[in-house]
């Protein structure tokens, strides 16, 4: 018996995607302070790889910055409270006060002026849950730690826009630098959920045509078109996500994507980290380099802890998601005299009589051919709720599952559905 799931890479996609924002973190850092023209010259004889560099005092190669340490911050956040403005807000101060989710867990490197500012003079207790242009406060802060949000909710764009927004004005309540991080995690959404990337620009307009005006224009031009020498790279989130954008959609690799981050110079830790996000979510974690990944600090550490995010998405939603995308055949088909012309539920085999007989019943006694599909999710969720072992989330799924038909005909068909259920759960404990 196998139940079919689509995308079952997204797992190593969220890896990916945490790694891949480390990595592109580390790899930029050196360059950071450097001429952008001379950042360009270097790279055209050279190839990205990690080296070592000072940092307090020690020589250290691997050593990622505040970039990924706040966005460790956000996605154990995430993880232990759900959406929480007021926790996230309390674990960046952690940060910046202790050096808490720093490679070596002793002190913050490389605060921003303005999260530096927030997480200094603003109190937990009133943090801003409106959007206000604050015209100073649209650099990167927020879109480099953004991405575990779009990894936690890329089934859900309501959400995902909703607490992008929210989770960026803690701290950095600008127009652009909020949506900005809407819009990477939308792209970490499509890459997640396997679209090819040529669409993502076309694909994000048409979702959120009232995107700030900056964003528009940004979405609408065309990034294979572009002159390297004209990239603007300010500390900027536009500019930022621009650059990102712009190495994503012109390379093919997930190595040669970082390179391009990097290799125009500028804001080059950030740069690599939120392309590094984005590619990685685009082409999973295997594929990034050994040297690379074996070079990040707490590197095994980064990998868990997106298998805990991955693991942490709500169950009802997860398990509605394989059931929606499985390729079963529905509803199964019976022929007017009740004879079943194909399995009543081809990923359970059945063949036990009463199954039968009690399926034939529903059918014959129902006029909507839904009866049975809403009998076979129910079997299938519960099915897979006890494999998860998240059998306490039956009821909520049986809730989810049966509130968008009529009410009368879930009434009259409720034995049948209950049966289906408890079928769903002997099977899983069965087999
Ligand atoms: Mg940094």
């Amino acid at each position: 018996m196998k139940i079919k799931m689509r995308n079952n890479n997204i797992l190593d996609k969220t890896k990916g995607c945490l790694v891949g924002l480390a990595c592109g973190d580390y790899l930029g850092m050196p360059y950071e302070f450097i001429l952008p023209y001379k950042v360009r010259s270097y790279f055209q004889s050279h190839k990205l790889e990690p080296v070592e560099t000072q940092i307090f005092n020690k020589s250290v190669t691997g050593y990622y910055t505040d970039d990924t340490s706040l966005a460790i911050c956000l996605a154990e956040s995430l993880i232990e409270k759900g959406f929480d403005t007021r926790d996230q807000f309390t674990k960046y101060k952690m940060w910046l006060r202790e050096g808490y989710a720093t490679p070596y867990g002793d002190r913050a490197y490389g605060v921003g002026q303005q999260t530096l500012k927030f997480l200094t003079r603003q109190s937990e207790d009133n943090l801003p849950t409106e959007l206000v242009n604050d015209p100073k406060a649209g650099g990167n802060g927020a879109l480099m730690r953004c991405a575990p949000i779009g990894l936690l909710y890329y089934k859900d764009p309501k959400k995902l826009i909703e607490y992008s927004l929210r989770s960026a004005i803690v701290t950095h309540n600008n127009t652009i630098a909020a949506w900005s991080c809407v819009a990477l995690n939308s792209f970490i959404s499509y890459a997640l959920e396997g679209f090819f990337k040529n669409d993502y620009c076309s694909a994000l307009l048409a979702e959120i045509p009232d995107i700030p005006t900056e964003l528009h224009n940004l979405l609408n031009t065309n990034l294979h078109e572009i002159n390297e020498d004209e990239l603007k790279i300010r500390g900027y989130s536009l500019d930022t996500l621009k650059v990102a954008l712009y190495a994503f959609l012109t390379t093919d690799t997930f190595e040669d994507c970082l390179t391009r981050a990097i290799a125009v110079g500028g804001d080059t830790d950030t740069q690599g980290a939120v392309a590094g996000a984005l590619a990685g979510a685009y082409y999973g974690c295997e594929v990034i380099p050994k040297s690379w990944r074996n070079t990040l600090i707490r590197h095994d550490f980064i990998v868990d802890l997106a298998e805990r995010l991955y693991n942490s998405e709500d169950l009802v939603t997860k398990v509605l998601y394989i059931i929606n995308g499985s390729n079963r055949k529905m509803p199964a088909h019976f022929m007017s005299n009740g004879n079943r012309t194909q399995s009543f539920c081809v990923d359970f085999d059945i063949s036990e009589t009463d199954e039968y007989e009690m399926a034939s019943k529903a059918w014959r006694s129902s006029t909507d051919q839904s009866v049975i599909k809403i009998g076979e999710d129910i079997m299938l969720a519960t099915f897979i709720a006890v494999k998860l072992d998240g059998e306490e989330f039956i009821p909520k799924l049986y809730q989810s599952i049966t509130e968008t038909y009529p009410e009368e005909l879930f009434n009259k068909h409720k034995d049948y559905f209950e049966h289906c259920a408890d079928f769903g759960k002997l099977r899983a404990k069965s087999s």
